[in-house]
């Protein structure tokens, strides 16, 4: 695919003529050659993001689909913050923002667009609640992911955070009780919490919006893909390979939705998404400005956009993407069969853990996040011996390395058998992302067991 994206620079800068580089941009060949070998090796001190036995964070490669529209796009470049600076990636993010939508099943005319990241994206969403209910306040749950109570304070907006349940799931009971206070303008829910996965019940807090009134900004940054599994309704916890329907069915009642294509849409960063139930929002992005010419009565995505230079090629991956693997459910080739397949390692790491002799399982894995600890008879020995294990897995000098990621929990969710010496411990989190950890499930189960002090 490098071969075609080269031919189809060079088709493009065919047409206008071949520009050879001035002498000051050219770069001597040793000069080079040394550089890239100082970056080869700075590049190798990563850990093995696109390998199975990497099972800890958030982090992937892109699809090599994406890869490949990523880089062809950049090499020219385009600035999807105005028609001008990108013609056609702009009606590329357009076509993908739409497909975006209806796999939430939101209705037109709604309003949306790529954004650098999850952060921007929220942070969107919030000023767009700020404006429309100014002075009031932003609820979230205690395990909403920390930007919204980051972005709330550089908007200088008031906000609150409630408790999870035991399932690390949005209290409603808390929410209704913090309603009636009358001060709250917006709700914000996740489906899919960053540390654990789980997916708040979006349909009882639009009850809640019935009775009391206030925006529902939905957080689906990591698990928003998760929409083509939920006609499934698997509902988690050892059923089937689907995820809870009712959640992810209810976002297309909410009045904002952000969802990160950089997460589980096979992009590499800088690929985020906000979308607004509401087209009528685009009014609060109104600007002049000086620097812009238009070429084009059309709307321009600068325009309802608050980031002004974006990429171009962010788009066009997506795009392309979507092309080779479209948003359908998991029956058919396409994205769905992916997170499916991410689902079930999840589902079988989890039955394999369950009932382990020296592994305890935390929670039920509601996406494709496993949380698990060594078992021991309090929380400080958890925490510790946690620790080790996470060390020894990828030790230097490890034989068969396996790479996880810790995460810190709160007393509240273990099970009675474990003395409350601390107020928390820190357990193990394995983000079984890649499609390809289905396949080394029983390898990674056998691993942690070995690993399990
Ligand atoms: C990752 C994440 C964010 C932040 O998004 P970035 O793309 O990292 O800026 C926000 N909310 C949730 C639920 C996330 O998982």
């Amino acid at each position: 695919m490098l071969a075609q994206a080269s031919a189809m620079i060079e088709a493009w800068e065919g047409r206008f003529g071949a520009v050879d580089p001035h002498p000051a941009s050219v770069a001597d060949p040793e000069v080079l050659a040394g550089a890239w070998d100082r970056f080869t090796e700075r590049m190798g001190d990563h850990y093995p993001f696109f390998h199975p036995r990497y099972a800890g964070q958030m982090l992937k490669p892109p699809h090599a689909v994406a890869a490949a529209g990523y880089l062809a796009a950049m090499l020219i470049n385009p600035n999807n913050h105005a028609l001008d600076g990108g013609p056609g990636t702009s009606g590329l993010e357009r076509e993908v923002v739409d497909e975006l939508a209806g796999m939430f099943g939101l209705t037109a005319p709604w309003l949306g667009h790529l954004t650098s990241s999850g952060t921007i994206a929220n942070l969107e969403a919030l000023w767009v609640a700020r404006e429309l209910h100014p002075g009031t306040v932003v609820l979230h749950s205690e395990q909403a992911h920390y930007t919204h109570g980051r972005m709330c304070q550089v908007l200088g907006v008031q906000s609150r955070a409630v408790a999870a349940d035991a399932f690390g799931r949005l209290d409603v009971d808390a929410v209704e009780a913090e309603l009636r206070r009358g001060d709250v303008g917006t709700v914000v829910v996740t489906t899919g919490t960053t540390g654990v996965g789980a997916i708040d019940r979006v349909q009882d807090v639009l009850e809640l919006r019935e009775r009391y009134g206030f925006r529902v900004h939905v957080d689906a940054a990591y698990g928003g893909f998760y929409a083509l599994l939920a006609a499934d309704d698997g509902a988690g916890a050892g059923g089937t390979a689907g995820v809870a329907g009712a959640p992810f069915r209810a976002i297309a009642a909410c009045d904002s939705i952000v969802v990160d294509p950089h997460k589980h849409g096979l992009q590499p960063y800088g690929c985020g998404a906000v979308l607004f139930a509401d087209p009528a929002v685009g009014a609060l992005y109104r600007h002049d400005s000086p620097y812009t010419y238009f070429t084009s009565e059309e709307l321009h995505l600068g325009e309802i956009s608050l980031e002004c230079s974006r990429a171009g090629a962010a788009a066009a991956a997506l795009w392309l993407t979507l092309q080779v693997f479209p948003l359908r459910g998991p029956d058919e080739p396409g994205l769905g069969a992916m997170l499916a397949a991410c689902r079930r390692a999840a589902l079988a790491l989890a039955d394999a853990l369950r009932d382990d002799q020296r592994l305890a399982l935390l929670l039920e894995p509601e996406l494709d996040i496993v949380v698990y600890h060594p078992r021991r008879g309090s929380l400080s020995q958890i925490d510790t011996a946690s620790a080790a294990m996470l060390a020894a897995g990828m030790a230097g000098d490890a034989q068969d390395p396996v790479f996880l990621s810790s995460l810190r929990v709160g007393e509240a969710v273990f099970g009675p058998g474990v003395a409350r010496d601390a107020d928390g411990a820190r357990v193990l989190r394995s983000v079984l992302m890649k499609p390809e950890h289905e396949l080394r499930v029983d390898w990674l189960a056998g691993r942690l067991r070995e690993l399990a002090p």
